[in-house]
Formats: C-alpha cells, structure tokens, sequence
C-alpha cells in the first residue's frame, strides 16, 4: 500500500489510480493527485458558499428543506393543473401550456433528482415516497424513480465509464448523428436501438422486458398516447377519414392529455438528456477524477435547452462536487461554483465533445475502439 501514497506515479501507474481514487476523490493531502486537491478545493469553495448564504437567508437552512421540497412540489403540481385547466376553457393557447408545463415539470424533475440522493424527508419514508410517486405523475414518461435510484447513484461511483449505464442509455459515449437525434427525442425508440444492441436473443429479452417493466404503467401509457396521438393525425392529414363520434370524444381527451402532460415531459426529457448526454465525458475519464468528468454548458445559445431542463447545463457539474445541497441552492451557488471550477481547470462550452463521441482527450487517441453503445 505504500506506493499508492505516491502522487506523481498515478498517470504511470493506472491501477493505482483506481486504488487511490476510489478513496481519495477529494483530498488535500500533499501526496494526493492534483486532481484530488483540486477537487477537494473546489468542494471546499462551494459548500462555503452554500454555508454564507444559509448564513444570510435563515430560510434556506438544512431543518426547512424537506418543507421547501413539498412546498416547490404542490406550487409546481398546482401550476401544471391550473394549466391545463386554462387550456381546456380556451382561455390559453396549446403551445402556451405546453411549455409552462414542461418548466413546471423540469423543476419536478430536480425534485426527483434530490431524492434519489435522499435529500428530502429522509425520516419519515411515506412522505418520501409519496414525492416521488407525485413526481411520476407529473412526469409520466420517465421510468420509475425507485428503479432509477440505483443506476443515477452507479452514475456518481463510475461517471463516465463502461459502467454509467444512466448516461449510455441517454446515448452519451456515441457517435454523433440523425440516430442519436432521435434516440434523445424519442425514449422508445432508444429503447429498440439498445435491444437491438445486445449481444443475443436473451439479452435483448431481459433488456426489454427490464425497462419494459421500469416503465409500467404510466409510461407505456403515456408513450402510447402519445403516438395514438401522431397516428391519428397523421391519418387526418392524409385520408381524412370519417371517424365515429365515440373515436372523435376519446381523442379529444388524448388530445388535451398530450398538450399539458405528455408533450410538456417528451420536449423536458429531450432538452435535459441533450445538455446531459454532451457535459459528461465519457470512455477515457481517469476514473474518480472529478475535473474529467462533466464540462459546464452555459453558452447564450443553450438558453431554451436549460430553460426546459432548470439549468441542468449550467449546475449538473456543481453536483458532482457538491452532492448534498438541495437544486435551490445549487442555482445559488452558481457564480462562486463556476469561479472555482474553472480555476481547477473544468472546461466550459467544449462543443468539440460532439466530435469526440463525448471523449474527454482532445487528440482523439483515446477514441479507438472504445465506443460505447453498439447501436451507436
Ligand atoms: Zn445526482
Ligand atoms: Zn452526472
């Protein structure tokens, strides 16, 4: 073990790499690699600034989270009905409510992401669950969270290798091109494309029938719906036909299904897995090295993607350091967060990554056979 103790070995010495990062990810030891110290600085900066804003706002004190969690939850949950319900007395045009509930579901979505890393009434568990069921209904078209829990947490252990299986099946680690356009915009077709991946027929069964079954019920439900949806009318646009009055009541009811609650999550998942599949790096991250592993995305032009995802462009990276600070004050730590990371060397806006199929390495060596999806 004394040689792991050796800092200016670990680029030569991959495996102590490993052994020292899984303990020491953030350390400011002398003899801990830079990217550890730089880590552990900019960790030490942003809990700072989390800690003088508590300091200067009582209210975002560690006793009132779960409060302002249930409270961020029923105002978003209130917003989304009282949409809908303004779209269906005419009084709000459809493109309106599509995209009032799809901010609305976006803030859900940070909620269901808190608590997963259990942030939120972590003692009283029919309370937590109960927010996460409320954020499912709200956001229909994603898995079940309490299935998701277990790949986002892998997520944080192995971001950016073979093993990130969230990120991969959001297409990051791909070639980019129209197939990972569509597989970001449309859950079951990606689904497919990853079936169709797997090495044999009872991989692909197991694979289907696995996010079949994270997607039930309100999932397949919704995604049905959803092409009902084109389907019918696509039909209209080219046969015009003569439909009974029953086929016409129900769709009226798909339709306004589709305006305020489907689409909303179908256009919220598309702008969240685009800005998330192309900030983390992926294939060649020095595993346990938080500098590699996600780039902030903040360009002007990024503004309807963060807009439809609460920023996750801009504050994702700041969680990889700083896991344990509730999506408010992540957004209010935003300025100091960015300050530091960029002096610890975390790139900004590296649209090169496109090119990269998300690989980390500039001079594309690290790019050869490494690619990692096979329906990519
Ligand atoms: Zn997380
Ligand atoms: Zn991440």
């Amino acid at each position: 073990m004394a040689t792991i103790e050796s800092s200016n070995a670990v680029n030569e010495q991959p495996a102590q790499a490993v052994q020292l990062a899984a303990t020491a990810r953030f350390s400011n030891r002398a003899d801990a690699p830079e990217h550890a110290r730089q880590a552990h600085y900019v960790r030490q900066e942003i809990m700072k600034e989390g800690d003088r804003l508590r300091g200067k706002y009582p209210f975002l004190q560690r006793k009132y989270e779960s409060a302002i969690s249930a409270l961020i939850m029923l105002l978003s949950l209130a917003g989304m009905a009282a949409t809908a319900w303004a779209y269906v007395q005419g009084v709000m045009p459809g493109w309106a409510a599509l995209m009032i509930n799809a901010v609305l579901a976006a803030v859900i979505h940070e909620l269901e992401h808190d608590l997963i890393h259990w942030m939120y009434f972590r003692k009283t568990p029919w309370a937590h669950h109960l927010m996460l069921a409320l954020g499912l209904i709200a956001r229909p078209t994603t898995v079940r969270p309490w299935l998701r829990r277990s790949a986002h947490l892998n997520h944080h252990q192995n971001s950016g290798q073979e093993e990130d299986i969230e990120e991969r099946a959001i297409t990051n680690g791909q070639k980019w091109g129209i197939l990972r356009l569509i597989m970001l915009a449309d859950l079951p077709f990606a689904i497919a494309m990853h079936t169709l991946a797997q090495p044999g027929w009872r991989q692909k069964l197991w694979y289907v029938g696995y996010v079949g079954g994270a997607l039930f019920p309100l999932g397949i439900l919704s995604w049905s719906a959803w092409y009902l949806f084109l389907g019918f009318h696509l039909g209209n646009a080219l046969f015009a036909p003569q439909w009974s009055a029953t086929t016409l009541q129900v769709m009226s009811w798909i339709n306004v299904a589709i305006v305020v609650w489907v689409a909303p999550n179908i256009l919220r998942t598309f702008c969240l897995n685009f800005l998330s599949s192309n900030m983390h790096y992926f294939g060649d991250v020095q595993r346990g090295n938080l500098i590699q592993e996600t780039q902030v995305l903040d360009a002007w032009f990024l503004f309807p993607l963060q807009l439809f995802s609460f920023n996750v462009g801009k504050t994702h990276g700041i969680h990889h350091f700083v896991v344990r600070e509730p999506f408010w004050v992540r957004q209010m730590t935003m300025k100091r967060a960015h300050e530091v990371m960029r002096e610890a060397g975390v790139r900004f806006n590296d649209l090169q990554t496109f090119r990269r199929a998300n690989r980390w390495s500039k001079d594309g060596e690290a790019i050869n056979g490494n690619t990692a999806n096979a329906a990519g």
